[in-house]
């Protein structure tokens, strides 16, 4: 049966925009006029997402998935890139397919499009969630613009294992605030209405518990109480889920001995019946197939476990469109099942609004004057000094004159490809400011630069081979290391100051980039300790997509600025900083260790029964190590800046409360020092006596204010008892009355302290 387009397109056209109840109800019904028009072989290639393959510009005929998007097997593709291409294959599917279903076009728009924001964990350290939202929005308008429609962003898994490369992808370790930056991604994306053109859907990854692997190795095992998945885990992917996010990505591990891609009791029970979730699942990339060594039964038996357990589509495996019409006469899965799946992938293009225009989001006059403008990199080089954290500043050296002779040396002094970091997919790599550039631009004549390279990113060369990936080479240079140390020496030697830009290359962190050793590679340790012979004054700017063991570095070098992956503009915004015309205001969301032996540790642990005591080290038969301290390296919310911030007492509105009374707790903040700055003042509280055990410390609030120098500010802060609630062992989500410890500080460490009664 050939169908008149127009006439299709008029009866599916949404007409004016409706209430979201209404319209999704909509939405279903035009769904459904489609799906009565599918044959069961339509309605299986629905759900199938492939990657882009083969195609390239003008050849989206030729190509073998062009053979497919005719025959009306594909339901979306991910991962090419740019308007006209897009356009090219869209038409393909709205001229030559049956039914012209337009397609969905996926990416992986992790941290900016073109326009590449810093990495996420860095992103997260700016604790600002305007800030947070913003870079999401500019990352639609250009993907939008540009021809994609569905982004696989945000990534919320919550990860307390700095081994795990995926660190880098994520917002840290904390539950509340991972929760409100998975909101203000979704909404940054998605904004208030999916069908605007330059929005896109976003899609929360990966459900569930990706960030929890065995050792920290990518891919590995999850074994986790239900308490700790629903009171520690699950939060930022709900949060994702009551922002209205339009697809959920299942996880490539197993969760409690069943593969996530197929586990029912999580995308069904959890996500579906207990929170509501009305878009629909993709799997991560082949993770169907991946259940055959996971050990779960061959294509056929794996495919019919991923449509029972509710996943809607397959990413890259075919699985479903190779098995399911086989399991259907075989009474593995139902109609209903095949149904439901395509129903909710048509309902995701018509909330984007491709069945009334296919081609709005690729538009090539707009992908020419909306992509990586110099308004967008300027935005970027902004936001970014936001998010460096300024870990150590003896004697204020930082920050630093423009003046007399800086030598700057490190494997990530002069290296441009490898600013954007990890998962930056459609980023210029070669246009981006390395830290020279950056520094030559601030600088003009004002002072004299040397540089050399000092180091390479490792010793081991294959080590280096295998992060010189996706464009980002390291640029290693073949000198004998101890030639790369004189060459730095000897540049320095007249210097008035060394800036040392070390840590890791993009790709040691991201997808498969676990480490065992998280320290320093030890050539880079060894020029730092040679630059540190000199005796002259050594800036350390650290790059790192992870939480880094840098306890030799924290003990001997006097200033290091933590600059993560900072994107397109890093160099220009790390310069920003490091001459003081912005002042470092990030605070760290990952607690940094001492030592690998260490991890996982993070600031909401639990206290044992044998806690040790407060300032304490070593006690025999208490709860610590012989050969190190319980203490972080750098506890999670902490940062400095160029000025100092003092902390008034709390003020509370009340000692004891009831039920529904609300807690005003209030504080000031003086900014005692020199400089303007920006302080994150954060809320803890401690749930003293409770029906199982709780965190010694849990983050419920925190405000970033602006203080210039010498003013004070009063933040506020209010508590409910919806904020005292948490899941008990029955996974009955409830607060119990008692003792609260209320804690206020600039870090989770260092916080003043007042203890309360709440009953009932
Ligand atoms: C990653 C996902 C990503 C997908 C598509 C996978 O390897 O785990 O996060 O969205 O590839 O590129």
């Amino acid at each position: 049966m050939k169908m008149n387009k127009k006439l299709f397109l008029g009866v599916l056209s949404l007409g004016v925009a409706l209430g979201t109840a209404q319209a999704q109800d909509e939405y279903t019904r035009k769904a459904d006029s489609v799906l009565a028009l599918m044959t069961l072989e339509e309605k299986i290639g629905q759900i199938n997402l492939p990657a882009a393959g083969d195609i390239t510009t003008g050849q989206a005929e030729s190509a073998n998935i062009a053979e497919k998007i005719k025959d009306g097997k594909v339901g979306g593709l991910f991962n090419l890139k740019g308007a006209e291409k897009i356009r090219d294959v869209q038409r393909v599917a709205m001229e030559e397919s049956r039914l012209k279903i337009p397609l969905l076009f996926g990416m992986d728009v992790i941290h900016g499009y073109e326009t590449v924001f810093p990495i996420p964990l860095g992103i997260s350290s700016s604790w600002d969630m305007g800030l947070i939202e913003k870079t999401a929005r500019i990352a639609a308008e250009e993907a939008s613009a540009d021809g994609i429609s569905w982004t696989f962003s945000p990534m919320t898994d919550i990860s307390r294992d700095p081994r795990w490369g995926r660190v880098s992808e994520g917002s840290g370790e904390d539950p509340y605030l991972g929760s409100k930056i998975a909101k203000a991604m979704v909404k940054g994306y998605q904004g208030d209405d999916l069908s605007d053109p330059q929005t896109i859907m976003a899609t929360v990854k990966h459900f569930a518990l990706y960030g929890a692997p065995e050792a920290g190795r990518d891919y590995h095992s999850v074994d986790m109480s239900r308490q700790k998945m629903y009171n520690e885990y699950f939060p930022p992917y709900k949060a994702a889920i009551e922002a209205g996010v339009g697809s959920v990505m299942t996880a490539f591990n197993d969760v409690d001995g069943i593969p996530a891609s197929g586990n029912k009791w999580l995308m069904t029970e959890v996500l579906r019946n207990q929170w509501g979730f009305d878009g629909f699942v993709v799997t991560d990339y082949t993770a169907i197939n991946e259940m055959i060594d996971h050990g779960m039964g061959d294509l056929q038996t794996v495919s019919a476990m991923a449509l029972n357990a509710g996943v809607e589509m397959d990413m890259v495996g075919e699985g479903f469109l190779t098995t399911l019409e086989k399991s259907l006469e075989e009474g593995k899965v139902t109609q209903e099942q095949i149904d439901n799946a395509a129903r909710l992938i048509l309902i995701a293009k018509f909330r984007l609004g491709l069945f009334d225009d296919p081609y709005r989001y690729s538009d090539p006059e707009r992908a020419k004057s909306e992509v990586f403008t110099p308004e967008k990199r300027q935005i970027s080089r902004e936001l970014a000094s936001q998010t460096f954290v300024l870990l150590k500043n003896e004697d204020n050296l930082l920050p630093l004159k423009k003046e007399g002779k800086i030598a700057l040396v490190g494997p990530m002094a002069n290296n441009r490809k490898n600013m954007t970091g990890t998962w930056s997919v459609a980023g210029r790599h070669d246009e981006s400011v390395s830290l020279l550039d950056g520094l030559k631009n601030a600088l003009g004549d004002q002072a004299e630069i040397v540089t050399a390279r000092g180091a390479n990113v490792a010793v081991d060369s294959l080590l280096e081979s295998r992060i010189s990936i996706f464009g980002k080479d390291t640029e290693r240079d073949p000198r004998p290391d101890e030639n790369l140390i004189a060459e730095a020496l000897e540049i320095s030697k007249d210097a008035d100051v060394i800036i040392a830009a070390m840590g890791e290359s993009a790709e040691m962190s991201g997808e498969a980039s676990s480490m065992t050793n998280i320290e320093l590679q030890k050539n880079q340790r060894e020029l730092l300790k040679a630059l540190k012979g000199t005796g002259k004054p050594v800036v350390m700017v650290l790059f790192t997509g992870r939480p880094l063991a840098i306890k030799w570095e924290e003990e001997n070098v006097p200033a290091i600025l933590n600059v993560w992956f900072a994107g397109s503009e890093a160099g220009d915004a790390i310069s920003d900083a490091l001459f003081g015309d912005v002042n470092p205001s990030g605070k760290l969301t990952a607690t940094f260790p001492q030592n690998v032996g260490q991890v996982p540790i993070y600031y909401n642990h639990k206290n044992t029964g044998r806690p040790l005591g407060e300032g304490e080290w070593f006690q025999k038969f208490r709860s610590n190590y012989l050969d190190v301290s319980n203490e972080p390296l750098y506890p999670f919310g902490f940062g400095l800046s160029y000025t100092t911030f003092e902390y008034g007492d709390i003020n509370l509105s009340k000692t004891s409360l009831q039920g529904n009374e609300t807690l005003e707790i209030t504080i000031d903040v003086t900014n005692s020092g020199e400089y303007d700055g920006a302080e994150v003042v954060q809320l803890y509280i401690r749930d003293m006596v409770a029906s199982i055990t709780r965190p010694v410390k849990e983050l419920k609030g925190f405000e970033k204010i602006q203080l210039a120098a010498g003013e004070t500010k009063t933040v506020t802060f209010e508590l409910t008892t919806e904020d005292l609630k948490f899941y008990n062992n029955e996974i009955e989500h409830i607060w119990e009355p008692g003792e609260f410890q209320i804690m206020v500080g600039g870090n989770s460490r260092d916080v003043k302290s007042k203890m309360i009664t709440w009953e009932e």
